[in-house]
């Protein structure tokens, strides 16, 4: 798609520092950030929103989904549960979809939210 930002990003045709990159996605933080920990997981293809997804996107959601946690780790808002089994950490993963779920970028992407008090500044 010749106007989408996240195509142009996924096909470095402007700069931007990848924390993942694999085959079929991209991951980088978000420039607005709306927490101390916020990134993105995108996927190469161009979808535009959840709801263009149908059962041929099942792996692919699935990858995204299941990329967030350990990119959690690596970014540094890790789950994880204490010797007394309390929890600790944490994100939130967030597709706003539409007009009214907020979607700005109409290229599908996963937020992934963490750090001290994430929920604060939630959008
Ligand atoms: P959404 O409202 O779900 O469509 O979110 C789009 C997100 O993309 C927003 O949080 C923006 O801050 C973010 N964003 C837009 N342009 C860029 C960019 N060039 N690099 C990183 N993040 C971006
Ligand atoms: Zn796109």
């Amino acid at each position: 798609m010749d106007n989408c930002i996240f195509c142009k990003i996924a096909g470095k045709h402007i700069p931007s520092t990848f924390i993942y990159e694999d085959d079929d996605l991209i991951a980088f933080h978000d420039i607005n950030p709306a927490a101390p920990i916020h990134f993105l997981i995108v996927p190469k293809q161009h979808i535009s929103t959840l709801s263009d997804c149908d059962e041929g996107h099942a792996p692919l959601l699935g990858k995204m989904m299941l990329l967030a946690p350990k990119l959690a780790q690596e970014q540094g808002c890790a789950y994880s549960i204490d010797s007394d089994g309390r929890g600790a950490g944490g994100f939130k993963t967030l597709f706003n979809t539409g007009p009214d779920g907020g979607q700005e970028v109409y290229h599908l992407h996963l937020h992934v939210i963490g750090g001290p008090h994430p929920w604060r500044g939630q959008r």
